[in-house]
């Protein structure tokens, strides 16, 4: 027989980490942060991990977290794949499309530096041959806990960057 034991009080080491990248969310982007998912030669893998956080389980969209399929919507640009050539293009496209602040995530290994394909005449092997990396979530394929902290490391950055802009815009003797 199988019994479950309620919790009176709920597991800090999970409700901590949500609370605190709600918060991020909540300073660096108002209410909520929007993703763009681009799969640059995926074996799809890093898709199946990507689509459980929407699911009831884990409910990114509890955190604020949404994905939109359009690049002007989005803060945040999450890419998986090998990167083939052939995405080399539409990447920059989506990634020009982009309101500042953006930011961009390595999703897996294959992003991170080529996992199991590498480089070769099809793919580049890693996405920062063609854009400025924020965040690597390595893992093949990274699991939604680890996809999570990765957004959580990934917001910390962006504050970081932001602070340094607004240090250059007051070291230019602007307002
Ligand atoms: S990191 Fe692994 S799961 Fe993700 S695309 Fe590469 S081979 Fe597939």
């Amino acid at each position: 027989m199988v019994t479950f034991e309620l919790l009176d009080e709920p597991d800090s080491s999970i409700t901590e980490p949500s609370t605190a990248l709600r918060r991020q969310i909540q300073h660096l982007f108002g209410r909520s942060l929007h993703i763009r998912h681009v799969d640059a030669g995926s074996c799809n893998g890093c898709e199946s991990e990507i689509k459980l956080l929407t699911s009831p389980y884990y409910d990114i969209h509890r955190l604020g977290i949404f994905f939109t399929t359009t690049p002007r919507h989005a803060d945040l640009l999450l890419v998986t794949g090998a990167i083939t050539r052939a995405m080399v293009d539409p990447l920059q496209r989506t990634y020009a499309a982009m309101p500042e602040p953006r930011l961009v995530v390595a999703t897996g290994a294959c992003a991170c530096d080529g996992g199991i394909f590498g480089r070769s005449c099809l793919t580049l092997g890693r996405l920062s041959a063609i854009l400025p990396v924020d965040t690597y979530i390595p893992g093949c394929p990274p699991t939604p806990l680890a996809l999570i902290h990765g957004l959580l490391l990934t917001l910390g950055r962006a504050e970081q960057r932001l602070h340094r802009q607004i240090l250059a815009h007051h070291a230019d003797g602007k307002a």
